[in-house]
């Protein structure tokens, strides 16, 4: 039997034994001692983590967070006090973990909208140390069927999953973007599974269930074409393959797979790890770092990007855009300074978020422009982030912009109303009309010789990128795990055109 895929969170192909996963396991067995229970699900719950944080350092601030969680006192209690009343250890976990969850499904941000997700990953790590079974630990390869996958269960067993069939999960969810760095195919399929076997081919948007011989032998095949041509990086003289980090760890990856540069360097999660504000020499030596390790391909340092539901407790903020610069002049001016003084190569680009006009962009340009004059640093390019509906209605007037780069995450939460966080898996309902209103500023780049790019997450999805790609935009700027996808696209691309 074959089913279409809902969605697609990582791609690949896989076949496998299909092995059903009950996050929410109503199966359970009243101890002697309930609170002893809890307790020591707790303490082990921890351990786990612990053991995880020891053999995962890619995914530590994740890690940190969910021991965080399930070490806060407040929650901790909140059980307690309850089983103490006469409920099991149980229910009394649900019921708390509901409280915490509807409290976060009912704010207003999508930030802690997504936090669910994790509390979910708390309570099922909980749940399943209450009892002795070992439902955590795969024994065997497998893909997985669940309601919906729990990041630790796929940090404990990603050696033995090969892929994840779920009835629900987002693009930007923790479980999606593990393993699209892991390379373990992850579809939604909103349909009940009954089969004992299946094919997930996501390239051809099928799900196989209890696959015939031949079925398996050509997948067989696929899979293992597939996993010599994994790094295989293509040939792309006219296009830039550009990468979105945070950190200087990603660099290693940014170089290994063959990126051409970073179109997008979110410096706020620089400020984000850090209690106080960083000083100019701390951040120079970072901006240095980075500098060194791609020397001849470009850098595009954003701008720290704060506001809204991006709080960073020493700086001062309301909403996102150039008032948080106004509002925290001297961190402004020490990020400006360090990052002229790290173009020693002339590989820094420095860009503007949230721009909405001409002005704002001047202002911050001329701001720029003085201070590389004082420091007499090699003045870097400057650019924005084309994110707003302003900008991209007023194009016309950014005739002074050396670069621009399309911010899809927010734009299209702007133009459509949809919560950030989602857009990716509703791309179908809003992209034809998102080219149409982008096709005018790849016109007014392309006469004025402005570079421009895509950086938001619609550049690292298969279909996405290849539309964007046919409209004439050369340089997509995507996280390092979705190379894979953008080679594909490219292509593609490439035997469409040989075709015709
Ligand atoms: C965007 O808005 O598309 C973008 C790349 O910026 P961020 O996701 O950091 O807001
Ligand atoms: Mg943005």
């Amino acid at each position: 039997m074959k089913l279409e895929l809902d969605s697609v969170l990582a791609s690949g192909i896989a076949y496998g034994k299909i092995q059903k996963i009950n996050n929410d396991d109503s199966s359970f067995e009243i101890a002697a001692d309930e609170l002893g229970n809890f307790n020591n699900a707790v303490t082990k719950s921890i351990a786990q983590i612990d053991l995880m944080l020891n053999q995962n350092d890619d995914i530590k601030d994740y890690l940190i967070a969910l021991k965080l969680m399930i070490s806060d006192a407040k929650l901790l209690d909140a059980v307690r006090v309850k089983i103490r009343n006469g409920s099991t250890a149980f229910h009394s976990i649900k019921e708390v973990m509901d409280e915490y969850k509807n409290a976060l499904l009912n704010s207003d941000s999508s930030y802690l909208k997504e936090r669910v997700a994790d509390l979910s990953d708390v309570e099922g790590r909980l749940l399943s140390n209450l009892g002795n079974k070992n439902n955590d630990v795969l024994n065997d390869k497998y893909i997985i069927y669940s309601d919906s996958l729990l990041p630790t269960f796929l940090i404990t067993n990603k050696a033995n999953i090969l892929g994840v069939i779920a009835k629900n999960g987002g693009y930007t969810s923790h479980s999606a973007i593990l393993c699209r760095s892991w390379n373990i195919p992850f579809v939604v399929v909103k349909n009940d599974i009954d089969a004992t076997d299946a094919i997930i081919n996501t390239y051809n948007n099928l799900l196989i269930l209890n696959p015939k011989k031949n079925e398996i032998d050509k997948c067989k095949l696929e899979i293992s074409k597939n996993e010599n041509n994994l790094l295989e990086i293509v040939d792309h003289p006219n296009f830039l393959f550009l990468a979105n980090v945070g950190t200087n760890h990603d660099l290693k990856q940014v170089i290994d797979l063959g990126f051409d540069g970073i179109g997008l360097y979110r410096t706020e999660m620089i400020f984000m790890r850090s209690t106080r504000p960083l000083s100019y020499e701390e951040q120079l030596s970072i901006y240095l770092e980075a500098c060194h390790t791609l020397k001849d391909k470009p850098i595009c340092f954003r701008t720290f990007d704060v506001g809204d539901d991006k709080k960073i407790k020493y700086l001062k903020t309301n909403k996102k855009g150039i008032d948080n610069y106004l509002n925290n002049t001297e961190i402004f001016e020490n990020q400006i300074k360090a990052l002229c003084m790290a173009n020693v190569y002339n590989n820094v680009r420095i860009m503007f978020p949230m721009i909405e006009n001409e002005s704002e962009f001047h202002f911050l340009k001329e701001w720029v422009r003085k201070i590389s004059k004082e420091l007499r640093t090699n003045m870097p390019k400057i650019g924005m982030m084309l994110e707003t509906k302003k900008a991209l209605d007023n194009i016309e007037s950014f005739i002074d912009a050396d670069f621009i780069s399309i911010g899809t995450n927010d734009l299209t939460h702007e133009l459509y109303k949809i919560d950030r966080d989602n857009a990716l898996d509703n791309y179908d309902n809003y992209l034809k009309d998102l080219l149409y209103k982008i096709k005018n500023v790849v016109k007014f780049c392309n006469k004025n010789s402005i570079y421009l790019s895509v950086c938001g997450e619609l550049a690292g999805v298969s279909k996405t990128a290849l539309a964007l790609y046919k409209l004439g935009i050369k340089n997509l700027s995507v996280s390092p795990s979705a190379i894979k996808a953008l080679n594909m696209s490219y292509k593609k691309y490439i035997n469409m055109k040989t075709k015709l």
